[in-house]
């Protein structure tokens, strides 16, 4: 079967190497000058950095994306390894203790910090090795057939079932069950502003998964009790790039094509199939399309709403995405690790996250004093800066469009004073530096082709409606972070395999 596909980020990138090892014929339409998708690495004098994502979970062997990557026979070839992230909050922080401490450490050390809150720290506890047994059912029962299934199912619902009154909750609702203190709350809920999601308007038991303990310490038991297992957090060696060339090579060696520069203009269709897609006003022919990237490009301009209903025309007008990031990557002649927590360290400076976001919905950027993201690369991969330097990457959440002025015009002045922020906590930051990158979101949506950047796709929001990976259009599938399994590369890896897994099981 000819397939093209449109995007070559983590989704076209897997689908097209599950296609191609099946022997399918395979072509990738990329429109920016390089293949990656926002799963790319930068380089400047020496200097290496990553944009999204910056941290993964489930790359070992027994874990959801690890076994993706051996079936598709390229596991060996993606080196990672098991990380963990720090959080520092206004007056307090989390940071992993330098001897092991047992499973509930962290517990303990917000039970010493809101003594008033322990037995809503217990009954948090006791939750969240229920959920994570309900995960463990639900991953095995994904991978069992027959019988073994049908066990599983059985004991995924049991499981649940002292969960069921909290599945209708949101974050808001679920937290207050548990807590009194707001900024109790927020240390389980803060991660929530990456995703430019409420408390209120997000799942409540999702806030189990977000807060796994493994990424606070990678050296928590993966499995707590029987099957109960957490999922680790991994760091690429060498940058996230290193997941993209195996799929690359992978789709090459089995004659698929991945051309860059070449923006698809449109979708074509006969009576409601795909017959192929227009590149550079050339037609290419196709038995099958999948495509990634912004719904509204894709269904809107490739498609155009005259060949939708108004029922799925709406469908994609009504997605709720999040918005963008801003960037400033740095090379360092300093060693940042006594300030930070590793390679990734949440620092917020806030604990209103309703209010930050609000501001960020209406165009308002808060400049780095809400909080930001340091990720210093270079401490699980020396090799990306030349000896004895740093790589170091400090980002922040922020509006996709600016209600004054705009990101080209202002991406010094907000660069240097995200910096100014930061060296609140790493002293010296800006005189050290040798060499910098700033990345706006008007560079994420050149980069993704996309009016409107949402940098990890669809917003969490529940109960909203989402657009199928299988389209009412014949011979057209919708794969990526707006299609309904979200954003992601744990989400849109797993979810694009199991699209082109249909595709060849037929
Ligand atoms: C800074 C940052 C941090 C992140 N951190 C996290 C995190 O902690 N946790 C998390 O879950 N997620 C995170 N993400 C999100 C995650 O990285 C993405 O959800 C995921 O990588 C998206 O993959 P994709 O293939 O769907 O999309 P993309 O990577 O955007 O790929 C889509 C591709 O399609 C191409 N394209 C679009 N239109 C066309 C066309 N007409 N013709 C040809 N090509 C086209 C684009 O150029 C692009 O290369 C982060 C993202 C960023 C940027």
């Amino acid at each position: 079967m000819k397939a093209i596909i449109i995007g070559s980020g983590i989704a076209g990138l897997t689908a097209g190497a599950a296609l191609s090892k099946a022997g399918h014929e395979v072509t990738i339409f990329e429109q920016y000058q390089r293949p990656g998708g926002v799963t790319t690495t930068i380089e400047k004098d020496g200097y290496k950095w990553d944009l999204g994502q910056l941290m993964l979970e489930g790359f070992g062997k027994d874990e959801p994306i690890g076994q993706i990557l051996l079936e598709l026979g390229i596991y060996d070839q993606v080196s990672s390894a098991v990380d963990q992230r720090g959080y520092v909050f206004p007056d307090f922080e989390i940071r992993t203790p330098e001897t092991y401490a047992g499973p509930q450490w962290r517990m303990q050390l917000l039970k010493d910090q809101f003594p008033e809150e322990a037995k809503g720290l217990d009954k948090y506890w006791k939750d969240y090795l229920r959920f994570s047994k309900l995960m463990t059912f639900g991953r095995k029962a994904d991978k069992a057939s027959g019988f073994a299934k049908t066990l599983l199912m059985a004991r995924l619902y049991w499981t649940l079932l002292p969960l069921l009154p909290k599945a209708k909750w949101n974050a808001d609702q679920l937290m207050s069950h548990y807590f009194k203190s707001e900024k109790l709350k927020m240390v389980f809920t803060s991660i929530l502003a990456d995703f430019f999601t409420l408390p209120s308007d997000f799942q409540g038991l999702g806030i189990f998964m977000l807060n796994s303990e493994l990424s606070f310490d990678k050296r928590v038991p993966k499995t707590l009790a029987a099957n109960t297992d957490q999922l680790y957090l991994y760091s690429m060696h060498g940058g996230i790039n290193k997941l993209n060339q195996p799929m690359i090579s992978l789709i090459e060696s089995k004659g698929g094509k991945i051309l860059i520069e070449s923006p698809v203009e449109k979708i074509v269709l006969e009576n409601n199939k795909v017959t192929g897609v227009q590149v550079g006003g050339q037609f290419h022919p196709a038995d099958i399309v999948l495509a990634s990237g912004d719904a509204k490009q894709i269904f809107f301009n490739l498609i155009g709403k005259e060949n939708l209903t108004d029922d799925y025309v709406q469908l994609i007008e009504n997605q709720t995405l999040m918005d963008s990031v801003f960037m400033v990557h740095l090379g360092m002649d300093m060693d940042p690790s006594p300030y930070v927590h590793g390679a990734v360290t949440y620092y917020y400076g806030t604990y209103d996250l309703v209010k930050s976001l609000n501001e960020a919905q209406n165009g308002v950027y808060h400049e780095g004093r809400d909080g930001f993201v340091v990720h210093v690369p270079t401490l699980h991969s020396p090799e990306m800066a030349p000896a004895g330097k740093h790589a170091l990457t400090v980002y922040t959440i922020c509006p996709d469009t600016l209600k004054e002025g705009t990101w080209e015009e202002r991406k010094e002045e907000f660069a240097d004073k995200l910096l100014t922020y930061t060296e609140k906590y790493i002293p010296g930051l800006r005189e050290k530096t040798l060499t910098r990158v700033i990345l706006t979101p008007a560079d994420f949506r050149t980069l993704t082709n996309a009016k409107h950047h949402a940098f990890g796709g669809l917003a969490p929001v529940m109960n909203r409606p989402y657009i199928k990976h299988q389209t009412p259009i014949d011979g057209l599938w919708f794969i990526g972070q707006q299609s309904e399994s979200g954003g992601g590369v744990f989400n849109v890896l797993p979810s694009s395999y199991k699209v082109a897994r249909k595709i060849i099981d037929g």
